[in-house]
């Protein structure tokens, strides 16, 4: 008998017709002698839905709030889905974040989970109950809601099968796996076995939405197995697990790209200590991550300085940097929101050599303008103009040769 999590997406859950469904499953695997706990998301489109709402009202709503509007979705499909299970015959029961101490730091809208108290789950299962957590949410310790970050009922589902220590934690989603690219907008892509914990941080935060990565953080640093699946079918997907010998053969096991960052100039900056320093640490306090960093340095002792956060906080971004211009007497602050990054990503590179000389080639071929670089060990980034990403993906797809009638890399 082990003990299984089961995450379900929005897709999954998007209809009552798709709830009886993933009840069918949680009971299937129940009267296979498991222990059951079902992680789930709210709705499809119900969290876009509410942030719109809220943007009706205000570009920059008050942040506790907003945790307390969006994390609504996910308390109405954990009910749906007990009420499901209740009306087929079964033992179930839906716990909200709160109710099971999903402890989490105050950072509103992306807070990261501290602590669960395993306790009263652990109850519930020993009565044999299913039981239903509500993804995406959890409390700070003053009790305040909070929210994971996009995509974050992954996290909660590997932080709750590291908590009770699951046997595996498998993600049901509406493709059957982790494939070489989005399979929605290259037809070629094709279903990886496995995947390493590491490039799968990396595709994951490169825009590989499948997982998010704090759940794949988590599920590294406590060893939990990750199955990726569809949860129309009983097809075996992606297994996110430890590196091993065969996978490190591989020169580049996928291509992701990421539609939602911007990027900020500040322009003639003297070239001085302390400069970045002072552009940044507002930005931080912010609590805004900054991604890409490029500085261009002229002889005249200016400094030109490019980089790239998340577009949720483009508007917020760039009102610090503003007034940060002003204080340092730069000459302008330029911005886009128009860009895309796209990336390779694969163990092998670390052994491999040309290949980043090999992308900006078959990019420039294609009348592709790279904008910003960022390399580490075992990826590639460049960030393009956003109307130049299919593009992009599918020719570096094709160059690195990872389609599905490519078998040289199986
Ligand atoms: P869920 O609602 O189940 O959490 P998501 O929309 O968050 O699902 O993630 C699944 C989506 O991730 C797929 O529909 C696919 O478009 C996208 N995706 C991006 N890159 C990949 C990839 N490399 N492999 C599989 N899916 C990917
Ligand atoms: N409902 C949340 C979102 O849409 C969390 C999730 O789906 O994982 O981002
Ligand atoms: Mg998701």
């Amino acid at each position: 008998m082990a003990l299984i999590v089961q995450k379900y997406g929005g897709t999954s859950v998007g209809t009552i017709e798709r709830i009886r469904n993933v009840a069918r499953r949680a009971i299937k695997t129940k009267e296979q002698g498991h222990s059951v706990i079902v992680v789930v998301s709210a709705m499809a489109g119900e969290t876009d839905r509410l942030i719109g709402l809220a943007q009706q009202i205000t570009d920059l709503p008050d942040e506790r709030e907003y945790d307390v509007l969006v994390s609504t979705g996910e308390q109405v499909s954990v009910a749906l889905l007990a009420i499901t299970l209740h009306s087929m015959g079964n033992s179930a029961v839906s716990f909200l974040g709160h109710q099971i101490k999903i402890q989490t730091d105050s950072a509103f809208s992306k807070a990261r989970i501290l602590n669960i108290d395993s306790e009263r789950i652990m109850n519930s299962l020993d009565h044999g109950t299913i039981v239903i957590v509500a993804g995406f949410q959890g409390v700070d310790e003053d009790n305040n809601i909070t929210t994971l970050g996009r995509g974050g009922s992954d996290t909660t589902a590997v932080a709750v099968a590291a908590a009770l220590n699951a046997d595996v934690c498998e993600i049901y989603t509406d493709v059957d796996g982790v494939y070489t690219t989005d399979p929605n907008i290259c037809s070629d892509a094709r279903k990886l076995e496995k995947i390493s914990y590491d490039e799968m941080l990396e595709m994951a935060s490169l825009g590989a939405k499948v997982l998010q990565i704090r759940s794949v953080e988590l599920a590294k640093k406590y060893n939990v197995s990750i199955h990726v699946r569809s949860s129309l079918s009983d097809n075996t997907g992606t297994i996110v697990t430890k590196e091993d010998e065969e996978m490190e053969k591989v020169m580049v096991s996928g291509v992701t790209y990421n539609q939602n960052e911007a990027k900020i100039t500040i322009l003639r900056v003297p070239d001085k200590p302390g400069v970045a320093s002072k552009i940044f640490t507002p930005i931080t306090e912010a609590n805004i991550n900054v991604d890409m960093i490029i500085q261009n340095t002229s002889t005249d002792g200016y400094a030109d300085l490019t980089f790239t956060v998340p577009k949720a906080d483009f508007k917020k971004a760039l009102g610090i940097v503003q007034k940060t211009a002003k204080e340092l007497n730069a000459v302008d602050v330029l911005s886009d929101p128009n860009i895309a990054k796209v990336s390779i990503v694969g163990a092998g590179m670390r052994s491999h050599a040309g290949v980043a000389s090999k992308m900006f080639t078959v990019l420039a071929n294609v009348g592709v303008n790279i904008m910003m670089i960022s390399t580490s060990e075992i990826k590639i980034s460049c960030v393009i103009d956003a109307k130049f990403t299919e593009l992009a993906v599918r020719v570096l797809h094709e160059t690195f040769e990872l389609s599905k009638s490519d078998v040289s890399q199986e």
